[in-house]
């Protein structure tokens, strides 16, 4: 057994940590042995989980031509690179951005694939290829999502299926992005009934726009309710909530609710993206983060974009999405930070439906131990990770020495 000896956890409680094999065996106060890791009364917390990355996109933004930095524009900018792609330029960009993940605390990461008649299937198999070399530090969920939709790109269902047939782990969607309610209805239908025949979770891209007039949330929402898709689904971006009048958003917000829908917000990315044709009172591209909350709603941060058409920046950092999310999203009290922590730990965990995660006996030892003795602490001071463990083993350490010479 390994003991990973004075942690402090989240409450502020100081333990030992004892790991057998990948999973964490006790929690409290262990007598002296061999094989201890002194966390030297440091923040331990359940590794980050990012469930939200486009990793066949990442670093690729200096070789494009430049646009007008709308979601749109962006899309169109992609176009001619992803027509380049070949699956070992997509595997070499998705590994260094899952390492870079590793490196700042993440073991487990969910990335949305292109998959269109565009480029077909080569940034599934790019991105597949490098969840597999990264195994043995992190796991890599795939989405096959529909980038260009599936009405409007004929050919893309077929390719669906396809991707879904070839090891994809999710159904994808972006049901906003077909031109008319009755294509976005049959949109949301195609991504559930391919969920149903591979019986797999879906996690489509909802109202990304600042339109308060598009509602395929709600579509999204009716169709879990009739299936009874009770807590597989995730809605990603959900910006046009935010625009949209109140009426629409009680009611949607109740059927999420009641659907076990789960929200992910993308502040870091919808902040540059969204609201650009906006004077005055600008649009951030935010959802309805608090209302959500207040009604039960599970919802999470992620990274979404990494230096591509959309995003400039981005490392796969979630404590630089929390402090951004915090700014974005009005979460400065205690409280609200706390709930911060869980949108991007148990509240993800809860998404994959994953019952072995967190700092608990019979959990699976992911862990990352950060420079700081508080979670506060750690986010306002974007603290170190100074060791990180998957599946029970160290895989990544960070060290930085940094003093003043006067
Ligand atoms: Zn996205």
């Amino acid at each position: 057994m390994v003991a990973l000896r004075n942690a402090r956890l989240a409450t502020g409680k100081l333990v030992d940590v004892g790991i057998a094999g990948e999973r964490i065996e006790s929690v409290g106060r262990l007598a002296e042995s061999a094989g201890s890791f002194d966390c030297g009364g440091r923040l331990l917390l359940p590794a980050f989980i990012d469930t939200h990355v486009h990793l066949d996109k990442v670093l690729i933004r200096d070789e494009l031509a430049e646009h007008d930095g709308t979601l749109a524009g962006a899309i169109g900018a992609v176009h001619a690179r992803k027509r380049a792609y070949t699956v070992e330029d997509v595997r070499t960009r998705a590994r260094r951005v899952i390492e870079s993940s590793v490196l700042l605390g993440t073991t487990r990461l969910r990335s949305h694939v292109d998959v269109d008649t565009i480029g077909g299937l080569t940034p599934l198999e790019g991105v597949l290829t490098a969840a597999n070399d990264c195994a043995g530090i992190a796991d890599v969920q795939v989405i096959a999502f529909p980038q260009e939709g599936i009405l409007r790109d004929p050919g893309a269902a077929d390719l669906m299926t396809q991707a879904m047939a070839e090891g994809a782990h999710v159904v994808g969607g972006m049901p906003h992005w077909e031109p008319d309610a009755e294509s976005q209805r049959r949109h949301v239908e195609v991504c559930f009934e391919l969920g149903e025949r591979f019986d797999r979770p879906l996690d489509m891209h909802v109202d990304e726009t600042d339109d308060g007039s598009v509602r395929t949330l709600e579509m999204v929402a009716d169709e879990a309710l009739r299936r009874g898709w009770s807590g597989r689904v995730t809605a990603g971006h959900v910006c046009a909530l935010a625009a949209a009048d109140e009426e629409y958003a009680a009611r949607v917000i109740d059927k999420c609710a009641r659907a076990g829908i789960t929200i992910v917000s993308n502040p870091v990315t919808n902040l540059v993206v969204q609201g650009r044709g906006d004077r005055g009172l600008i649009r951030r591209g935010l959802t309805r983060v608090a209302e959500f909350r207040a009604a039960g709603v599970n919802l999470c941060f992620g990274q979404d974009c990494v230096r591509d058409g959309f995003y400039p920046f981005g490392r796969g950092d979630m404590l630089e999405v929390v402090l951004i999310s915090a700014h974005a999203a009005h979460l400065a009290t205690h409280d609200e930070l706390s709930f911060a922590l869980d949108a991007v730990t148990t509240n993800p965990a809860r998404a994959w439906c994953l019952d072995d995660y967190g700092v608990k006996p019979g959990a699976r030892a992911d862990l990352v131990l950060l420079d700081a003795t508080s979670w506060e602490e750690a986010l306002r001071l974007q603290a170190a990770r100074s060791r990180v463990w998957f599946r029970g083993r160290p895989v990544a350490e960070t060290q930085v020495t940094s003093r003043l010479l006067a």
